[in-house]
């Protein structure tokens, strides 16, 4: 597919900002070219405007080349990035499978794009046929969450493929809970598609929310619109920093991954023994979706004894359903003996 076909206008023909450390990539004695103040603190330079050393980083533990690599401040940068570039707004919409994280429907509307919403099935799959009604010529970008958000399960790999290799423009899988799950994803088959996009995050299993640092994977030649069209610096120097020194200890992450499996176990047991939870979702994420007889009134009892859950009943397909994070054995033995005293 010829990316190239699918870019808005006025992005193929922006001239983008040039920023000192693109100008001049060599390592120098002197540096007068940025404005910096030059006596040394930790920070008084600016960041690496495309993150060489942590791309290179990512790229061998993901097995995917650097340039291929784009990161963002949290993976809701790429999501409007995306949006921004392949969009045009007031006259392209974007699609997205219902229920399913909400940023993607949020980015569309701040740039004026449509959003087509087709349901789930009630198992929370793909609707292919749905799907396929519901594209047309203005559809330019299709997003899937898988493991989805907030219902936990992978959505089928052969539907996700069917969609990729038949639509005619973006398709973005946002994978951000894909550490939790017995599968590897759609990185192995990153190199088979032009139009695949694929959005990881170091928010969730990586254990670092607060640094603000999301990963995109696709074809070199949308990688470099999104290069294109980003803030210059857009991942400080703590980030970037922080990020590589995560990244020279993966085996923790493992490690914590595999306590809150474990925990996920353990709390879908003791959920589904209780008389008021009607279904407790099958997931492969670090959340379990539960329905429960009267889950407001259960949700409000929770925030009096100090226990926070989310509430999805307003949701459609999800009706009377609470969004359950797994947390440490102690949270989850107090949410579980709090739910017994109700
Ligand atoms: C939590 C979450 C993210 C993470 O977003 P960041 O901006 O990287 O923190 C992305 N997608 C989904 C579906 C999520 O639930």
């Amino acid at each position: 597919m010829n990316i190239n076909a699918f870019i808005r206008e006025n992005i193929k023909k922006l001239k983008p900002y040039s920023t000192a450390r693109d100008e001049f990539q060599g390592i120098a004695e002197v540096y007068l070219d940025a404005n910096e103040n030059p006596f040394p603190s930790a920070y008084n330079r600016y960041p690496d405007p495309l993150q060489k050393k942590l791309k290179q980083r990512i790229s061998e533990l993901k097995g995917i080349a650097p340039e291929k690599i784009f990161l963002g401040n949290g993976s809701d940068e790429p999501v409007d990035l995306v949006i921004r570039a392949f969009c045009e707004p007031g006259q392209d919409s974007i699609l997205i499978t219902e229920p399913t994280y909400g940023m993607y429907a949020v980015c569309a509307g701040i740039n004026n794009v449509a959003v087509k919403r087709v349901p789930l099935t009630h198992d929370f799959n793909i609707n292919i046929d749905a799907i396929k009604q519901a594209v047309n010529q203005s559809v330019k970008v299709i997003f899937l969450c898988s493991p989805n958000n907030p219902s936990g399960n992978l959505l089928s790999k052969e539907k996700i493929t069917q969609l990729i290799t038949d639509f005619n423009g973006i398709v973005v899988i946002d994978e951000a809970y894909i550490d939790f799950a017995d599968d590897e994803g759609f990185l192995p088959t990153l190199n088979n598609y032009s139009n695949l996009i694929i959005l990881q995050t170091f928010s969730k299993a990586w254990g670092l929310a607060g640094l603000r640092l999301g990963m995109a994977f696709a074809s070199e030649a949308i990688i470099s619109v999104l290069n294109k069209i980003k803030y210059p610096y857009n991942i400080n120097i703590l980030t970037q920093q922080a990020a590589l020194e995560k990244l020279s200890t993966v085996e923790i992450k493992n490690k914590q991954v595999g306590a809150i499996l474990q925990q996920r176990t353990n709390l879908i047991q003791l959920l589904q023994a209780m008389p008021n939870v009607q279904k407790v979702y099958p997931t492969d994420a670090n959340f379990v979706l539960v329905k429960i007889a009267d889950a407001k009134n259960t949700y409000n009892q929770l925030i009096k004894r100090g226990i926070i859950v989310r509430d999805r009943s307003a949701i459609e397909l999800c009706e009377n359903c609470l969004r359950i994070t797994v947390g440490t054995p102690e949270e989850n033995k107090k949410l579980i003996e709090t739910l017994n005293t109700l």
